[in-house]
Formats: C-alpha cells, sequence, structure tokens
C-alpha cells in the first residue's frame, strides 16, 4: 500500500497536476511542492503555468482565488475551503466604494490579501515585495490603500505620496505578534544577527530592524548577506524555507509562536484527498472575474521585479 507522499507523486502524474505552496506552509507540504513563493512570485508562477492540468494551492484563499483568475483554463483546487487569510475579509467592497466616494482623487491600491470582490474595486494591486514601486508609478498623489494598516505606514515612509489606510486599523494577527521588547532582547542575545522584518509588523518593529522586506525578499537578500545569522520576524516557518536553501546559515524566528493558522490547516493527507477527489475547486464569481484580473495584470505589468523572479523561477517552470 502506498503511503500519503506516494499516493501524492502517483496522483499528480495521474492528474498531470502541479502544486505550489506559500513560503508559510510546514515543511512537509513544502517538500512536496514543485515550487515555493511569496505571493508576487506564486502570481507570476501561475500566469505562466503550460504543460500541467491542475493546480493545487497550498495557500489561502485569496492567493487560489488570484490564481484561478490568473490561468482561468486550469483547474485549480485548494485542499482545505475553510484556509482564509482573515486581514483578507477586513475590507468590503462596499467599503471601498464608499471611501472612492468621499476621495475622489485617490488611486484605490490594494494588498493582494484581499477578496476577489475587493480587488474588482482596485485600480491596482500591489504585495508586499512590490508595493513602494506600484504606488510610485501611478499618477496620483492620494492613494488609497489596504487592508494592512501597517503595510500603508511602510508605503508612506517609503513615498512623497499620502497614503489613507482603509480600513483604518486592517491587520494580520500573526505579525501583530511581534513586539520591540522581545525584538530588543533577541537582539542583544545574538549581537551579531542581522535582523529581518516583514512590513505587516508593527512601525515600532519595522523601525527597530536592520531591513524591513517581503518574504521573497529575504530570500534574495540572506543569499546575498555576508551575515551568517538572521533573526527572522515573520510567520514561524519563513525559517524553514530559508533554512532549507541555506544550510550554513542560521535563522532564529523572532517569535516561536507567530504561527498563520490558517496557513497550517492543510497536511499531506488533505492534499493527497484534494488530488483524489478533484475538490475544492476554486471559482471566483463571473462578475467581478474581469475588474479583479485588470487590476492584478495591471501590477504585475509595472513590477520591475518581475524579471528577477522570473530568473529565479524559470527552474520551476520546467514542472508546469
Ligand atoms: S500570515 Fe497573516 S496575512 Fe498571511 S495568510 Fe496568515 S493571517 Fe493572512
Amino acid at each position: 500500500m502506498l503511503n500519503d507522499l506516494q499516493e501524492i507523486e502517483r496522483l499528480k502524474k495521474e492528474k498531470n497536476a502541479i502544486i505550489l505552496a506559500h513560503n508559510y506552509q510546514t515543511r512537509a507540504i513544502q517538500e512536496i511542492a514543485d515550487f515555493t513563493g511569496d505571493s508576487l512570485e506564486l502570481c507570476i508562477k501561475v500566469s505562466k503555468i503550460k504543460k500541467a492540468d491542475t493546480v493545487v494551492f497550498c495557500g489561502v484563499d485569496f492567493m487560489a482565488e488570484t490564481a484561478a483568475l490568473l490561468n482561468p483554463h486550469k483547474k485549480i483546487l485548494i485542499p482545505d475551503r475553510n484556509a482564509e487569510c482573515p486581514m483578507a475579509h477586513m475590507l468590503t467592497a462596499k467599503e471601498i466604494k464608499k471611501a472612492k466616494n468621499a476621495y475622489p482623487d485617490a488611486a484605490v491600491v490594494l494588498y493582494i490579501n484581499t477578496t476577489a470582490e475587493a480587488k474588482s474595486e482596485a485600480d491596482i494591486l500591489c504585495t508586499s515585495a512590490n508595493a513602494v514601486e506600484v504606488v510610485k508609478s501611478l499618477p496620483q498623489e492620494k492613494i488609497l490603500f489596504g487592508p494592512d494598516q501597517n503595510l500603508a505606514w511602510y508605503v508612506s515612509q517609503q513615498t512623497k505620496k499620502e497614503i489613507i489606510p482603509l480600513p483604518e486599523h486592517g491587520h494580520c494577527y500573526v505579525h501583530k505578534m511581534f513586539n520591540l521588547g522581545d525584538l530588543y532582547f533577541l537582539s542583544e542575545k545574538n549581537l551579531d544577527a542581522e535582523i529581518l522584518v516583514h512590513p505587516e509588523c508593527d512601525p515600532s518593529v519595522q523601525k527597530f530592524a536592520d531591513v524591513v522586506l517581503s518574504t521573497g525578499g529575504m530570500i534574495h537578500h540572506v543569499n546575498q548577506s555576508l551575515h551568517k545569522t538572521f533573526i527572522i520576524a515573520t510567520e514561524v516557518d519563513m525559517t524553514t524555507r530559508l533554512e532549507r536553501e541555506n544550510p550554513d546559515k542560521t535563522f532564529i524566528p523572532a517569535l516561536n509562536e507567530a504561527i498563520c493558522e490558517n496557513m497550517k490547516l492543510y497536511t499531506l493527507e488533505k492534499v493527497k484527498t484534494c488530488l483524489l477527489n478533484e475538490e475544492f475547486i476554486v471559482e471566483p464569481d463571473e462578475n467581478i472575474k474581469s475588474g479583479a484580473k485588470r487590476a492584478i495584470k495591471r501590477m504585475m505589468n509595472i513590477s520591475k521585479n518581475q524579471n528577477m523572479i522570473e530568473l529565479n523561477i524559470k527552474e520551476a517552470m520546467e514542472n508546469g
């Protein structure tokens, strides 16, 4: 009898499927994935998949929805329907419409961590990897930016534009867990460590960092850094990805409790069942498809990082 791993490999061949995983997935899921990346890297990867018929998406709901919008001819499956990002549900299309009426001269820039319905109201999307670049590319001086207030703060520090957070207190519960006191204590114990912080963390934590980066940015940075030890302030399994690719370096999670429970709903058994039964299929609502897709594509077209990321994912494309 085949174990879960062997069965997944067998089903992948039978269904001509590819498995994608976000950087916050567990080691077991990262190891079975054909490609692991941050939101922007996953978007680019999905948009270019040609050979595979089916994509098993090991990330939260908004990521799988984005995948379905970018590659509508593929069957996009998610192994657990409950894998929702709470932050993505903090902003509704209705609130965006209201804000647009209040600020008619502002551009609407939404973080990719939003529902497809909210995306359809955006002028353009962004990820934590390209948020600054996206905002700078726009002619408007006033930007409605949501739903993460900390990423909005980060962008406001890097540009001269007026950034209006939408909603006022949108946040990621995982990145909210980090605090300056813990980080200071850890840095005192590891004086040689470089401190890498995600822009979803509070401003006080960002200010204390040596560098503020998306998870994809952390991977590129670590490859080039002369440091041997790093303190990582983002979801705890980011250190799993970094350790797998840099066995000669040391990664210290800034907080072991910084776990995204929503990302951790996936197990090998669920991935196997998902492939076997071809469920759960992700299909965004027909009415909002074109608006949401336009905002995503617009982001992808202006991203300067795209060439660099494409180089990094070239290898993985063989599987697609
Ligand atoms: S880490 Fe935060 S933003 Fe990312 S999926 Fe989990 S809750 Fe959402």
